[in-house]
């Protein structure tokens, strides 16, 4: 459920029409619902309620400043995949505490920023990183606390570019070799092994995989204990999905998910962390973007918006579908059409949809892609010198613009002309 809903024949953010935030801030936009935030999280948070728990919201997703201090203010921790993240994290008022670094190549430096501002805990992915985290730490006369993140090999359903928990992806340890690993990490000074992490992909609609992962993961536990090691945290990852199209059969709740980590886990006595991203944000954001031209083409008409893949590259990069509505409501019963949505950049795959059927639009009217808050603004770029677009977040009848549209002078004056020239 989310917060965007036709009111009086116009849609909505909370309290305020969508269209009137187009006409302070002009298009194309992404809009956050601080209400929708708040439900997502909470959702996460009561599904692991009785087991000591810390959900650590996956800021790749969105990381927008105001959107973490939303979240933090709830409890919420972080889950990082970059000494940039890191910062950001803290600079909305995240203690070091509650964050967690993950990803595959944090480089000396990274770990450095961490192990000084304060960490919960490191997610190691290879035995070279693991020793460059160690030699760091004693450095800095630090421990680090540490998970391994292990790879169950288990298939989990969803599109290739981010099925992560196979043999062949790049991510963690194979899980056959955790016991030779976790003795290798129990032998470096700098490290103390705390617990295990899994993280096998996004947008799965199925809990069974992750059942089959966090089967594992108990296994892993009883065997690592058995050898020595204190394993008293649990991180499970992200990747519960959401319904992009609202025709689609929804994928599980947050509340089916708390009570299988239950079933696979609870006997064990761990501390449950788990690091959402797109079940947070996605459902929380729309972006919004105006009909430049409706133009004809053989046998088909194309819708051309102000936004393009340089703002939302989700379609063009996971063949992912959005919901795209207008801001003004359809009369019942008025007959679709089809069209080709496409944005202005220079290239085809600058499409977000093939003859999506919708009803009859002009030059001027607005649309809004739903479910575009995760992964889209923090995917966005500056290609064709297109402005970055604006983040603007809505809270009851207030809102506000979190992140400005650079101007044209800005843009271009980030560059530097060589002296020879
Ligand atoms: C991307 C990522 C997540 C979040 O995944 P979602 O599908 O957005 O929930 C969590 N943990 C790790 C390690 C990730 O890389």
């Amino acid at each position: 459920m989310d917060h965007f809903l036709y009111r009086d024949g116009v849609l909505h953010a909370e309290d305020v029409p969508v269209a009137e935030i187009a006409a302070a801030v002009g298009t194309p936009f992404y809009l956050y619902s601080t209400a929708t935030l708040e439900r997502h999280y909470r959702l996460f948070d009561e599904a692991l309620e009785g087991l000591d728990h810390l959900v650590c919201y996956a800021m790749k997703a969105a990381s927008n400043q105001a959107i973490l201090r939303t979240l933090a203010r709830l409890g919420a921790g972080m889950d990082v995949v970059s000494g940039g993240e890191y910062l950001r994290a803290k600079a909305a008022g995240v203690p070091g505490s509650k964050i967690v670094f993950s990803g595959i190549g944090k480089t000396a430096h990274e770990m450095e920023l961490a192990l000084l501002g304060g960490i919960r805990q490191f997610n190691i992915e290879s035995e070279p990183e693991m020793e460059v985290l160690s030699a760091v730490a004693v450095k800095l006369g630090k421990v680090a606390p540490i998970t391994v993140r292990v790879n169950p090999d288990v298939d989990a359903k969803t599109h290739a570019k981010i099925a992560t928990g196979k043999s062949e992806n790049k991510f963690g340890i194979p899980i056959s070799r955790a016991q030779s690993v976790y003795a290798h990490a129990g032998s470096l000074p700098g490290l103390e092994v705390i617990g295990i992490d899994v993280h096998i992909g996004s947008q799965l609609t199925d809990l069974e995989p992750f059942r089959q992962a966090y089967r594992k993961v108990s296994d892993l536990t009883e065997a690592l204990r058995a050898e020595g090691h204190d394993i008293r945290r649990l991180d499970l990852g992200g990747g519960l999905g959401i319904p992009y199209a609202q025709t689609n059969e929804a994928p599980p709740l947050p509340s089916a998910y708390g009570a299988m980590i239950r079933e696979e886990l609870g006997h064990l006595g761990c501390e449950i962390e788990i690091e959402p991203g797109r079940l947070i944000a996605g459902n929380a954001g729309i972006m919004v973007s105006k009909v430049i031209y409706v133009k004809s083409g053989e046998g088909r008409d194309f819708l051309i918006l102000d936004g393009a893949m340089n703002d939302l590259i989700r379609p063009a990069m996971y063949d992912a579908w959005h919901d795209i509505v207008p801001l003004v409501q359809p009369a019942a019963g008025v007959a679709q059409r089809p069209y080709d949505i496409v944005g202005p950049v220079c290239e085809s795959g600058d499409t977000f949809a093939k003859q999506r059927m919708m009803p009859p639009l002009n030059a001027g009217d607005l649309v809004a892609f739903r479910s575009a808050g995760a992964y889209g603004a923090v995917m966005s770029s500056e290609y064709n010198t297109r402005p970055m677009i604006p983040e603007v977040m809505v809270n009851g009848h207030e809102f506000a613009v979190i992140r400005a549209r650079p101007s044209f002078d800005e843009m271009i004056n980030r560059d530097t002309i060589p002296e020879w020239l």
